[in-house]
């Protein structure tokens, strides 16, 4: 497939050109809300044409496929456009800034008939998909709660709008939360319920929260814990799933590599689970473009996506009121 690259961004130069070239595909186009910036791009990573004019990228009838991952607010505008010239569409997380854009979003590629996808690459791991076989076959019994920690340390060459621009959708609740919650979704089966919640700001956060820790209630009654920050050095990455007859230990697996260890433990002793060790975008991306094909689903869709951001707005709304918040997902099932 040809595609077109909405957004000269980090993810997009670091992992999806990389992704979307591993299928075979190309990348015609890149756009970008600066012709320096675009055209610049554009040359290092051998991409024929920049534009600053959506449109005129658009009206490529060979391009079918766009993939969008500028800043958060422009997640909307871009992605409807795409879906109006008939273009399949692959959309960074958080889909948008509202749950009901991210709704509109989903219905009008419904109703576009072309194939919509959120870009949460966790649940594409070997680790995950290995955590997740193992509470499906009741290798812990029932789930009695789930940690994540998901703090990091954002690199300095990320410390721009994620912290101090409410307006193009930073903080961490909408970058790192989404994630959590779709980790939580992927493992568990079940959408959380209810969410408490904590949020401040650090030491990077101006104007935006750089930390948030909550607990989520899952209809089964298992309970979620979820950290996650932009500054923390040294405290690593993972997971705990804790049931009723053993307890799995996923470490260093909240990450975009391939790595991290999974250990299950029960009456019967300690296991290293073997995991395959495949590239998490490469997965996404190659899912995606099956769906296109009409075969299967992407790995995570856009309902996946709305209930994502579901789950970070209510830990945001909870923590900002100080109360218990049901999550609404705006009326998807
Ligand atoms: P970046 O800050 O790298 O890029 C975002 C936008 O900033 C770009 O699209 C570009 O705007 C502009 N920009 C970046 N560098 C320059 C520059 N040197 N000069 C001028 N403009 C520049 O963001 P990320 O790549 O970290 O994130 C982009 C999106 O992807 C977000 O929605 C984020 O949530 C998501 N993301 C998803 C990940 C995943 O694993 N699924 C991981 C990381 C991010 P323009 O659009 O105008 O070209």
């Amino acid at each position: 497939m040809r595609w077109i690259f909405v957004g000269a961004s980090t993810i997009a130069s670091q992992y999806m050109l990389g992704a979307v070239r591993a299928q075979g595909d190309e990348v015609v186009w890149v756009v970008s809300g600066s012709a320096e910036h675009g055209a610049a791009w554009a040359e290092a990573h051998d991409i024929a044409r920049a534009t600053t004019d959506l449109a005129e990228a658009l009206a490529d009838a060979r391009c079918e496929t766009v993939y969008v991952s500028s800043t958060n607010e422009k997640h909307l505008p871009q992605a409807m456009a795409a879906i109006e010239a008939g273009k399949h569409v692959l959309c960074e997380k958080p889909l948008a800034m509202t749950v009901g854009e991210a709704a509109g979003m989903v219905q009008a590629a419904d109703a576009a008939g072309v194939t919509f996808a959120t870009n949460h690459h966790l649940r594409c791991s070997g680790t995950h998909q290995a955590v997740r076989d193992l509470i499906a076959t009741g290798k812990i019994g029932n789930v009695l709660s789930l940690r994540i920690f998901h703090a990091v340390h954002l690199p300095p060459h990320l410390q721009g709008w994620r912290i101090n621009d409410a307006a193009a959708g930073g903080g961490v609740i909408p970058d790192i939360t989404v994630h959590n919650a779709d980790v939580t979704r992927f493992l568990l089966g079940e959408d959380p319920k209810t969410v408490v919640a904590q949020m401040g700001a650090s030491g990077m956060g101006d104007g935006v929260e750089d930390s948030a820790m909550s607990v989520w209630t899952m209809p089964s009654g298992a309970m979620v814990m979820s950290h996650e920050s932009f500054t923390h050095p040294f405290s690593g990455s993972g997971l705990e799933v804790h049931g009723t007859e053993g307890s799995i230990f996923a470490r260093g697996v909240m990450t975009q590599e391939p790595v991290g260890d999974v250990e299950l433990v029960t009456a019967e002793g300690r296991l290293d689970v073997e995991v395959s060790r495949h590239n998490l975008y490469e997965h996404g991306v190659a899912a995606f473009c099956a769906a296109v094909k009409g075969e299967g689903r992407p790995a995570a869709d856009g309902v996946d996506g709305i209930k994502s951001l579901a789950v970070a707005m209510a830990v945001r709304d909870a923590a900002a009121q100080g109360a218990a918040v049901d999550v609404d997902y705006g009326g998807v099932a």
